[in-house]
């Protein structure tokens, strides 16, 4: 099957076409917010209108192939920003109805999964799915992925864009934290897990408020990181007890960075588990993933069913396993 996927929950606005869950294509553009500012919901719809109709014409282009190739068009239908998510939303129906193509709604969650499991060999993950607007611990079970963990307020990727936007740096922040962390020190930040959950919030304030009393911005990024990634790599490693898994996955934008993976790696080798990560490639936001999670489950939509869901939580999702 060959699937055109179209993703748009925030920042990015992504084409990517599979075939046979071979990724053949995948093209994507970020909207980045002024300078201090997080992301503003109205610009970044604005930025995915005027760019859809390019990158999803160098998508067909790069693939060498046209509107007639595609069997099915999947998009992001949630969770996400609303006036984001329109916007693939109306681009997709629009191909759909006008190509005669099936229309298949992803869960943006379960897409990071499923690109993570095509990417790597991993079969039944933990997975840790972190990003600028998730954060969560995620498993298979009975039919569905399940939350066995999750933030109780901001999402980490959203965090670590809190702390870097207060250095009065862009986004995406994360990049910034883990190359000023190299050569910083550690002082205690407060660690914040409670039963499985995580709480980010009251550590960034802290983080700042460190910042702004003149801590220098490296041993800021330094802590941080290795107070999150502590907190993530506990509840991880409770999961995978919890569950009798044997395999990590880690998904998601903040899944590119290297001293994560390197605590998580030690954590999976400690308990004789195996560690994947998705490749950096399709750790962010992209439109492959949508087309890969579009034709494994392969479940066409109404049009008149077809409204984007803000909050669709990925233990909504009836999977067949
Ligand atoms: P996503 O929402 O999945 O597209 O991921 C975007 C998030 O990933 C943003 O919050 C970024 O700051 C974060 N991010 C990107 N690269 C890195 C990195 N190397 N380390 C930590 N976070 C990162
Ligand atoms: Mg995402």
């Amino acid at each position: 099957m060959i699937c055109l996927g179209i993703e748009s929950t925030a920042h990015t606005f992504g084409a990517g076409i599979v075939n046979n869950n071979e990724v053949v294509s995948d093209v994507k553009d970020m909207y980045i917010p002024p300078k201090g500012s997080g992301i503003i919901p109205r610009e970044a719809g604005i930025h995915h209108i005027e760019k859809s109709t390019s990158i999803i014409k160098e998508c067909l282009e790069k693939a060498d192939m046209t509107m007639k190739d595609i069997d099915a068009v999947a998009f992001s239908q949630g969770p996400g920003l609303p006036q984001c998510l329109r916007v693939g939303g109306v681009v997709a129906r629009m191909l759909a109805l006008k190509h005669k193509k099936p229309l298949l709604g992803v869960n943006h969650c379960v897409a990071h999964i499923e690109v993570g499991k095509n990417c790597t060999s991993s079969k039944d993950p933990v997975v840790l799915y972190l990003s600028g607007g998730n954060t969560q611990v995620i498993a298979f079970t009975e039919g569905r992925y399940r939350v066995f963990g999750e933030t109780q307020d901001v999402p980490i990727g959203n965090a670590l864009d809190m702390i870097a936007r207060s250095f009065g740096l862009s986004m995406p922040g994360g990049i910034h934290i883990e190359r000023l962390a190299k050569s910083g020190k550690y002082f205690e930040l407060p660690y914040v897990v409670k039963g499985m959950d995580l709480s980010f919030s009251g550590l960034a304030t802290e983080a700042i408020r460190q910042y702004k009393k003149g801590v220098s911005m490296e041993d800021v990024s330094y802590s941080f990181q290795e107070t999150c990634f502590a907190m993530l790599a506990e509840v991880a490693e409770r999961a995978m007890a919890h569950t009798g898994k044997r395999e990590l996955l880690l998904v998601g934008g903040v899944a590119a960075n290297k001293r994560l993976q390197e605590m998580l790696n030690i954590m999976c080798e400690e308990r004789g588990a195996k560690f994947f990560v998705v490749p950096m490639k399709y750790s962010g936001d992209n439109g492959s993933m949508i087309a890969v999670t579009g034709s494994i489950y392969n479940r066409p939509i109404e049009i008149e069913n077809s409204d984007v869901r803000q909050k669709w939580r990925v233990d909504e999702v009836a999977i067949d396993s």
